[in-house]
């Protein structure tokens, strides 16, 4: 039996991509728990432990890693806000993540939820299954010709603007380095203060210090009226009050978020016979002009062929210490 990595926050299709491309011949143990202080005993007799986006992997947790000898934390996901990198670092845990396992994924699905939100296909959907063929109410407008607001160019964020420069929207970025590619294919990066300005905002930024509540009621009295925002990256870069009163008065028209600040209590769950407690979410799905996915942005067969191998060959170079790892993907 080969060397034993326990994985947490699993699901049915993480268990079955991981098993498929374990060429490694690991012993794979999937556990469907969070990593919390009382599940992280489960990684007894583990070298390495295998996270996603909800497991919050704070000093304690680490410590408890430490003291049962795991030493190496690979994260299944490109974006690591939930982990205490510097804790990591001190306890000498190698911490590796999935660069950009398919940033079209993300891209693709964060246009779907701007096409869907524009052309109103949740409601029409709805509608003719009901037999009701009439068109009032579902009234949309070109893209083209629209400018696009992005925050964030990075792997994703350059995914998506490509697709819109395609739709032959203008689109304009913010980002701290803009990308000469970009600037070549004819994204105007411009200062943050006009990227909101945008007709369509949509954040690809990650959540940090700087860009934690980036859209607050402060840079949304920025905004357009009539703005649509998009969220494929994370929750924490929308402070949800502010947006909740925005959309009561209208001066955001529509909102597309695929991540919620909160979502660790609710998303990748079958909630449906509970009663929330969450009041802004449910405020959220109460809003005919809010589509919510619960983070599935990265969901492609692609990415997760991606994500697997990706996370085996890291777990891979970093116990065997042969370099091969990529820059991007360790992150202590
Ligand atoms: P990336 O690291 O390739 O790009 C991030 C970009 O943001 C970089 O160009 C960086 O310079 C820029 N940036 C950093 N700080 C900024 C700031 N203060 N203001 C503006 N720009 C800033 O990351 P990526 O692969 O494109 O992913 C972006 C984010 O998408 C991730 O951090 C993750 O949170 C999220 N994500 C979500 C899903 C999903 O399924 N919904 C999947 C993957 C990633």
């Amino acid at each position: 039996m080969g060397m034993k990595i326990v994985f947490f926050s699993s699901q049915p299709y993480d268990k079955q991509f991981f098993t498929q491309y374990n060429q490694q011949g690991y012993e794979l143990i999937f556990q469907e728990t969070h990593l919390n202080e009382q599940s992280v005993k489960l990684a007894a007799g583990a070298k390495a432990i295998c996270v996603f986006v909800n497991d919050k992997v704070n000093a304690g947790i680490i410590e408890q890693l430490t003291q049962m000898n795991v030493e190496i934390i690979a994260l299944r996901c490109a974006g690591f806000n939930n982990v205490d990198l510097e804790a990591a670092k001190a306890a000498g845990i190698k911490v590796c993540r999935v660069p950009a396992y398919s940033p079209e994924a993300v891209a693709e699905h964060a246009v779907a939820m701007l096409l869907t939100l524009n052309r109103k296909t949740h409601k029409a959907y709805n509608r003719v299954r009901e037999q009701n063929f009439a068109l009032q109410g579902l009234l949309g407008y070109n893209l083209y010709g629209k400018t696009i607001g992005v925050i964030g160019t990075g792997n994703i964020g350059k995914a998506f603007c490509k697709i819109m420069l395609g739709f032959g929207c203008k689109v304009v970025a913010f980002d701290l380095i803009a990308n000469q590619e970009l600037m070549a294919a004819g994204v105007d990066y411009q200062p943050l203060m006009e990227v909101l300005k945008a007709d369509i905002i949509s954040l690809h930024c990650p959540l940090n210090e700087q860009t934690k509540h980036i859209i607050q009621k402060d840079t949304i009295a920025l905004m357009k009226k009539g703005v649509v925002i998009i969220n494929t990256s994370r929750g924490g870069l929308v402070k949800t009050r502010d947006v909740i009163y925005a959309l009561k008065s209208g001066h955001i028209s529509a909102l597309g978020i695929d991540v919620y600040e909160q979502e660790e209590k609710i998303f990748f769950k079958n909630l449906s016979e509970d009663i929330i407690q969450d009041d802004e979410i449910q405020r959220l799905m109460s809003f005919p002009n809010v589509l919510i996915t619960a983070h599935q942005a990265f969901f492609t067969q692609e990415a997760l062929e991606q994500i697997a191998t990706t996370t085996l060959n890291n777990i891979q170079h970093l116990t065997e210490n042969t370099n091969l790892i990529a820059q991007a993907a360790l992150l202590t």
